[in-house]
């Protein structure tokens, strides 16, 4: 598109959205790249009006194009405020679908503070967190769980949680979701069709077409919700706490993951007193490790606080990486923590749940083995490692992504879709819930307009996690949690 610098005009800055939400178009500017030092820091500009706005700071004025980078400089009144590459984006052709403006400045906090000041003496107004992102959404650019994925890939912390967020930027969960609510309308056209014209009932699916379709169709959105867990662990990483007896060699283990001298290593029992905290990556999941005292019996006022927060740290953990030293003969107290960490008869240790695990560590394997460890809790299963010398850590931290993503993200299925988000979660889970009542009840020969109300539940939900009936009151929460300039 070629014109003169003058983007699109409308009558009024605020109207309804397509899914009846309010939609403001007033201009808004932010800074878009992170604060600090950077060669090139971005301010983006976009609303109607957004042009006028930037030309009335930019020189030299040219004939612009959509989607062209210029070279120019950005003014304040008399003062140039930085020379600076710049793209204007005219609607619908926007992340906003708004007239949208972005300069390339140098990426410095006064220049790029110029810049937005520059813009927003010109009409512009600072942007809320999340306000170009909600503007792609209220446009209908993206539906809401491809706003969530912009959000979950901005702080995607690992390989796979980026891929996930991709998938789901695509609009490959969104799909999954939009064919599961199609289909119940489908049906719901049946049931209501045999309600409102019974001389049309043979034209309609009859109860068993629809009770044999939702069965697959209860499987299909089971399996989503199933990718919950692993989605939560992709976000929010796994919390882990390294437990066991003074001086068996957890800080050294805690030292060796997070791979600095961050907890202190000493050979005096009970020195590790605080809960530290520190997060981690390993491969695909991130670790959220909290360092504990060692658990013992104790009279010293000082350490018992730390032996109260190793217990407490292990009911809050996820994952309970249990260490015993293995040149020192195994010691009854192990077991009575280990089993106070709730064993189980399968040789798998395991807190509450399936979601929470306990992995036995044998460390110190670099020095000769104590007797005892022989045939130790046989079916037990144990990593052997040296925390000093950093053997053996890669098994232990394949063990840990094997157990919390249970193989779901290796090869092919790293195109399947995850979900992510508590939001969707429960809304997944209302929707199945309901149709699983709908069902019964259809079977049952309970009357069909109360079915059909039950179904018209499960697809409000449905619309719900794509953002087609939501109020703006969910829509502010979600996109407060952005960060600025998206
Ligand atoms: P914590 O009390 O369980 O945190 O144990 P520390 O990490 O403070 O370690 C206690 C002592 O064991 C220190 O002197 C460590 O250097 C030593 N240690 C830790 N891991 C190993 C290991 O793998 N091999 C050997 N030989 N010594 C270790």
């Amino acid at each position: 598109m070629i014109g003169h610098f003058t983007g699109h005009k409308a009558d009024t800055a605020q109207s309804d959205s397509a899914n009846g939400l309010v939609l403001e178009s007033d201009v808004i500017a932010a800074i878009a790249t992170p604060p600090g030092r950077g060669a090139v820091g971005i301010v983006r500009v976009s609303g109607v009006g957004a042009i006028e706005v930037f030309s009335r700071i930019f020189k030299p004025a040219t004939r612009w194009e959509s989607h062209r980078m210029y070279y120019g400089r950005v003014v304040s009144g008399s003062e140039t405020v930085d020379e600076v590459m710049a793209c204007c984006m005219l609607a619908p052709r926007s992340y906003t679908r708004e007239d949208t403006v972005e300069i390339y400045a140098h990426g410095g906090i006064a220049t790029l503070y110029g810049v937005l000041n520059a813009a927003l003496d010109n009409g512009a107004r600072l942007a809320l967190p999340g306000e170009f992102t909600k503007r792609a959404f209220l446009n209908g650019r993206i539906n809401l769980t491809q706003a969530e994925a912009v959000m979950d890939l901005i702080s995607a912390a690992s390989g796979a949680a980026r891929r996930v967020g991709l998938r789901q930027l695509g609009g490959g969960l969104g799909r999954r979701v939009a064919s599961g609510r199609d289909k119940l309308l489908t049906w719901l056209a049946h049931i209501e069709l045999s309600i409102d014209y019974p001389e049309h009932e043979a034209e309609a699916m009859n109860r068993e077409e629809i009770l044999c379709e939702s069965e697959s169709w209860l499987a299909d959105m089971e399996s989503l919700l199933k990718t919950a867990e692993v989605g939560r662990v992709l976000r929010d990483g796994i919390k882990t706490a390294i437990l066991g007896r003074p001086n068996v060699g957890k800080s050294t283990l805690l030292n060796a993951i997070i791979g600095e001298d961050r907890a202190i290593v000493h050979e005096i029992p009970g020195t590790t007193r605080d809960v530290l905290s520190e997060s981690v990556q390993l491969g695909d999941v991130v670790l959220q490790l909290m360092d504990t005292a060692g658990i013992r019996e104790t009279e010293d006022p000082i350490e018992s606080i730390g032996v109260e927060k190793t217990y407490q740290a292990a009911e809050e953990a996820e994952l309970v990486i249990y260490v015993m030293d293995r040149s020192k003969p195994p010691e009854v107290e192990d077991i009575e923590i280990l089993n106070r960490l709730q064993g189980t008869a399968d040789g798998e240790w395991s807190l509450r749940g399936e979601s929470s695990h306990v992995i036995i560590v044998l460390n110190k394997c670099d020095l000769y083995p104590a007797d005892g460890w022989d045939g130790w809790q046989a079916g037990t299963q144990v990593h052997y490692i040296s925390a000093q010398n950093r053997n053996g850590l890669d098994n232990l931290y394949e063990a840990i992504q094997h157990k919390f993503l249970q193989g779901q993200l290796s090869g092919a299925d790293a195109e399947s879709d995850i979900i992510t988000r508590e939001r969707h979660k429960e809304l997944l889970q209302s929707a199945i819930d309901h149709v699983y009542r709908a069902m019964d009840d259809f079977r049952a020969g309970v009357a069909e307009d109360l079915v059909s109300i039950g179904l018209r539940e499960a697809y409000t939900a449905l619309g719900e996690i794509l953002g087609l009936e939501v109020s703006d009151d969910i829509v502010d929460r979600i996109f407060s949690e952005f960060c600025l300039g998206k």
